[in-house]
């Protein structure tokens, strides 16, 4: 008689499942959550973001559509497939345009979390692909920005498996790939708030946008906010005899707002002040370096020449190079202007845009400033790794006081470590 259960393993243990159902669904049945960002309850499994990769026999396949079997061996929790869960995301952020610190999702986004629970400090190990992807604001209550698409295809089996209409679906190939709307727009295809495809527990991250209601969830209360650890790190260890480190510090293309947060370690800059001089730095107004600096902290990206000399100054001029903040680490906010980066002149546009036709701007010469002694602007805006090696980085816009704390910490000890997944934030 053929059995109705079946039992395999998982990272040892032993887990009974009803004949049918994936090793994905008899875990939840069993209280293990696998991670996952595609499949969803109530939608039928597709298996493209394979972020539920486990080793089943020794052989890697997604959770969420390999049947589970009596027998089985299941890897998942190991570091082997936590490396390639975090590689998957890792180019997830990087094929896409993700600026969490302006994303009405940052905080309630399935990505986000997911980089958080891997301790993806920041996803630098790839290229940077900058896309070029629509954005459909033709809806009075809801726009579509693809740039953020993670291709999960939830919206579109929602969209034509539970209400039929069939409102999304794929266009272009490979990294083409992308989601339209099967019509001129989402205007035109008479979508509502009603239709199934805009709930908002389909589209895992910030696609498909409920206009109006973006940013109303203070930080702090949002879906996945974690609370940052509240004590303090242990104060710095007695130098004993140790020669005091030397920091530099640098704004490329930046707000200044990650300087700002330094001061946020309050006054354990005191406790700072006993291990470390300053060189370089706007925090002394020194402008050129006087000796060879232990740590160089660099906030901003590079949009001109100049940042890039200076760039390449610190790298010279410091042993640990460290990228403080969004800005550093993938360009930030200023790197929104690479999206038009293949128009004609993409120069010109962007300071037709910054200097005349932009409805805060009055400028009744409509000059454009051009003074020979202005460094010349780069084509598109660089993260500071794009320019030079870069040995660590530092998330958040700005990174917390206490996260900034806790990296020099651990610099200035010579033990850098992983830093508390708590602290990280992208946003
Ligand atoms: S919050 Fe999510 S969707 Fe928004 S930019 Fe960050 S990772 Fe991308
Ligand atoms: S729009 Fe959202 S739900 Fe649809 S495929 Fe892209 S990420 Fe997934
Ligand atoms: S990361 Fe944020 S705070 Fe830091 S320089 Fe960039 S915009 Fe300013």
């Amino acid at each position: 008689m053929k059995k109705d259960i079946v039992s395999f393993t998982l990272d040892g243990q032993t887990i009974i499942a009803k004949l049918g159902q994936t090793i994905m669904q008899a875990c939840d049945d069993a209280g293990i959550h696998i991670p996952r960002l595609c499949d969803v309850e109530g939608l039928r499994h597709q298996g493209s973001c394979r972020v539920c990769t486990v080793k089943v026999n020794g052989r890697t396949t997604s959770a969420c559509t390999q049947p589970a079997e009596d027998g089985q061996i299941v890897e998942s929790e190991t570091e082997e497939i936590i490396n390639y869960r975090r590689d998957l995301v890792r180019m997830l952020f990087h094929e896409g345009n993700h600026l969490c610190p302006i994303c009405e999702a940052s905080g309630n986004c399935e990505l986000q979390a997911m980089a958080y629970r891997l301790g993806i400090t920041q996803p630098t190990k790839f290229p940077y692909l900058q896309p070029v992807r629509s954005l459909d604001a033709s809806h009075p209550d809801i726009a579509l920005d693809t740039n953020r698409c993670i291709r999960c295809g939830r919206c579109i089996r929602a969209s034509q498996d539970i209400d039929g209409k069939g409102l999304f679906g794929y266009v272009g190939r490979g990294i083409h790939r992308n989601v339209g709307v099967n019509g001129d727009n989402l205007a035109a295809t008479n979508a509502s708030l009603d239709d199934v495809a805009f709930s908002p527990e389909i589209c895992p991250v910030g696609c498909i946008i409920r206009k109006g209601v973006g940013f109303k969830t203070p930080i702090g209360e949002r879906e996945f906010d974690v609370p940052a650890p509240q004590e303090k790190a242990a104060p710095l260890p007695p130098l004993s005899g140790a020669r005091k480190k030397r920091i530099a510090t640098t704004s490329l293309a930046g707000c200044f707002g990650c300087h700002m947060s330094l001061l946020d370690i309050d006054e354990r800059v005191i406790d700072l002040m006993r291990h470390v001089e300053f060189d370089r730095s706007p925090l002394n107004d020194l402008k050129t370096f006087t000796q060879h600096c232990d740590i160089g902290l660099i906030e901003g990206g590079c949009c001109n020449e100049e940042n890039v000399h200076v760039l390449r100054e610190f790298r010279k001029n410091c042993d640990i190079l460290v990228a403080v903040g969004q800005c550093a680490i993938m360009g930030g906010l200023p790197v929104m202007r690479n999206a038009i980066m293949h128009s004609d002149d993409p120069l010109k546009e962007c300071f037709e845009e910054a200097y005349i036709s932009s409805p805060y701007i009055e400028n009744e010469r409509q000059r454009i400033p051009n003074d020979p002694a202005l460094p010349l602007i780069l084509d598109s805006v660089y993260s500071c790794v794009d320019v030079v090696k870069i040995d660590y980085q530092i998330p958040g816009c700005p990174p917390s006081g206490d996260m900034l704390w806790q990296a020099l910490s651990a610099l200035i000890s010579g033990k850098p470590e992983d830093l508390p997944k708590e602290l990280i934030k992208y946003d």
